[in-house]
């Protein structure tokens, strides 16, 4: 297996970056996730696009031209034989001596990608849903930005896992959901409506979040981006997870709230069918 450090392709034990690399003194820099399915990219063009913002946010540049680096997914997803699974690609601000303020912008962003595969036919967690808690939502102002700055979201996925659960849903301070730790969060109401929290500066907008609004428009569900509260989530008729490599995966359980009958529901089950279908390239958006 290998990676992509930096212009060269490298067995993956091999992989490594500078100690004064500002991604590993500061969480200086961003990244993606993006699903490859059937040895191909989802949703390519929007996650670049998500990437160039992010740095463009944190006043970074895309470290090369977009088609190179889409050259360099493909050429790391072939050398892999990555059939399904991701790709992790991270930018940071490369290596200085170490102080807050940024170096001279002569110093080059440091790239990195890696692959992992993955079995998205098999997945127990699409056919049998998850369960998740709740934390309170203790990060900064721009969760906009997909920065590698991620300790809160990790402090409460690690309180999820030892609580035997899948995720955890941030609450602000209102009572209001956000969003996963590493994940965009849905609700559906009695009526059959679709509803997740509107993409401000207080969530990262997912790209899987974006298609499935597309994905629904096109199929005229009905959806609503709308706050909600953890309460109105616990009476819900059903609810899921969005993120690249969970695509829709149902959620049966929040906190010690049975969601439905406990078992995914009918519109959970038909927007993952129809999300598989845009993943495998059976039908676009
Ligand atoms: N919110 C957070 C905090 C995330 O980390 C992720 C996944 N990286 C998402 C939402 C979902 O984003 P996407 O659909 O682009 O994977």
């Amino acid at each position: 297996r290998y990676c992509y450090v930096n212009g060269r392709f490298l067995p993956h034990r091999d992989g490594a970056v500078h100690i004064e690399d500002r991604g590993y003194q500061f969480a200086d820099g961003v990244y993606e996730v993006v699903t490859i399915a059937n040895g191909t990219m989802v949703d390519e063009d929007p996650h670049l696009d998500r990437l160039e913002r992010s740095l463009k946010e944190l006043r970074m540049r895309m470290p090369m031209a977009r088609g190179a680096m889409k050259l360099k997914v493909r050429e790391l997803v072939r050398r892999n034989g990555l059939k399904d699974g991701l790709v992790y690609m991270q930018v940071t601000r490369g290596v200085a001596p170490r102080n807050h303020a940024f170096p001279s912008d002569k110093v080059p962003p440091a790239i990195v990608m890696t692959t992992k595969k993955m079995d998205f036919a098999k997945m127990k967690k699409f056919t049998d849903g998850v369960t998740v808690v709740s934390a309170p939502d203790i990060r900064w102002g721009r969760c906009d930005i997909k920065t590698v700055s991620l300790l809160p979201n990790c402090l409460a996925k690690q309180a999820a896992t030892e609580a035997g659960a899948y995720e955890a849903w941030l609450v602000d301070e209102k009572g209001n959901v956000t969003e996963g730790s590493s994940s965009n969060a849905w609700i559906i109401t009695k009526d059959g409506v679709l509803v997740t929290k509107p993409a401000t500066n207080e969530i990262l907008n997912g790209i899987t979040r974006q298609t499935i609004l597309d994905l629904a428009k096109q199929d005229g569900v009905p959806f609503e981006e709308r706050e909600f509260t953890l309460e109105e989530a616990y009476e819900a008729k059903e609810a899921f997870v969005s993120s690249a490599t969970s695509f829709v995966t149902p959620v049966v359980k929040i906190d010690d709230h049975v969601i439905g009958n406990g078992h995914p529901g009918s519109l959970c089950e038909k927007l993952l069918g129809t999300y598989q279908d845009y993943a495998a390239g059976r039908r676009s958006r």
